[in-house]
């Protein structure tokens, strides 16, 4: 792996040194020596998503809230859409975010191996219906160029996978990863799309900026999935300035996530009226590119439910009466 990471120590003078020895003792700790130096202060965006925290283990919550598990039918596929499946490509991760869903396997001694990966191949080949794989993780660029090549042309070879797409922290935590080497290997396996996962405005920067001009220099179309996370970005300014910087370094944003109910996480978490309100701050007062889907994936493998502020009024006497982003009402036929 070419992540240069940075270990916490005991003394360290940015976290206190029984925290960590706690919290790091049940919930593994990596941060990216790029993400720690934009860290301007205690307690700010991006300290709060990188260092860990004592609330981390006064938790309720669950440790598989997406009940992922029930819906694997071998170890590195959940297939729980009837067109698409994820694949599990790996446990590693540049950093380890503190809200992350997959808190129960990320950075766990439970690997990934070739074999798994095969078996994968295998599921996706006998199920002619997926015609849409995410490779997701852990972080799949943590993989080597080879092992990434080798998932890639892999997929690429089964006739019914219409498209790729992969699912990346790296340029938002370790953009110098983004290489001419690897962008020649993914630009091999068109359609392939890139979802990565930016939080907040201070996540932009030069290098950030120059890893996704290179992977969409290749063709690869930039998607972004956020999570909205107490303290960090759940309020309208934060999230439309970070919706309208996405969009300047070509990258749209697709979703936006409630934060699931994961054990060791709930601090992060915020009312859905939080997410409903900036949503509605963002509809009609800026670009509609910038304007993501508010999701909730639901409990038990519900799977994603769009959520959205409330635009129709009511549905009386032929017509629909329908609320504007200026709360103007206005009408329209039914039929
Ligand atoms: C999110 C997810 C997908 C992809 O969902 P889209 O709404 O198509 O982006 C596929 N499989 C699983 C298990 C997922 O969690
Ligand atoms: S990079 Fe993604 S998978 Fe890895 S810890 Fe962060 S949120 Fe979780």
């Amino acid at each position: 792996m070419t992540v240069e990471t940075v270990q916490l120590e005991m003394n360290s003078p940015i976290t206190d040194a029984e925290e960590l020895k706690l919290v790091s003792s049940r919930y593994p700790v990596r941060i990216t020596k790029y993400y720690k130096g934009l860290i301007k202060e205690k307690n700010d965006a991006i300290w709060k998503q990188s260092m860990p925290s004592i609330k981390e283990l006064e938790d309720s919550g669950i440790t598989d809230p997406l009940g992922e598990e029930h819906d694997s039918p071998v170890k590195c596929i959940v297939h729980r859409y009837p067109d698409r499946a994820l694949f599990y490509s790996t446990s590693e991760c540049a950093m380890f975010c503190r809200f992350c869903t997959r808190k129960r396997k990320v950075g766990k001694t439970d690997t990934v191996s070739k074999e798994d990966w095969n078996e994968g191949f295998e599921y996706i080949k006998k199920h002619t219906e997926i015609r849409d794989v995410v490779v997701s993780g852990g972080d799949p660029l943590t993989l080597s160029d080879e092992n990434l090549g080798f998932i890639l042309s892999n997929l690429r070879k089964i006739k019914h996978v219409q498209i790729i797409r992969i699912g990346t922290r790296m340029p938002v935590v370790n953009p110098n990863r983004i290489t001419d080497k690897l962008c020649s290997i993914l630009k091999q396996h068109h359609p392939l799309y890139i979802n990565t996962h930016f939080n907040h405005p201070d996540e932009i920067t030069d290098e950030s900026t120059e890893a996704c001009n290179k992977l969409a220099n290749v063709g690869i179309p930039l998607g972004n999935q956020s999570v909205l996370l107490k303290g960090v970005n759940d309020d309208i300014a934060t999230m439309k300035l970070l919706m309208q910087k996405l969009l300047e370094i070509r990258v749209k944003p697709y979703y936006i996530y409630m934060m699931d109910l994961i054990l060791g996480a709930s601090h992060f978490r915020t009312s859905l009226q939080t997410g409903l309100d900036i949503i509605e701050g963002l509809r009609g007062h800026t670009s509609g590119m910038a304007v993501p889907q508010l999701v909730i994936d639901a409990p038990n493998g519900g799977g994603k439910i769009p959520i959205m502020p409330e635009t129709i009024i009511s549905k009386e006497y032929g017509e629909v009466i329908l609320r504007n982003y200026e709360n103007k009402y206005f009408s329209y036929p039914l039929e």
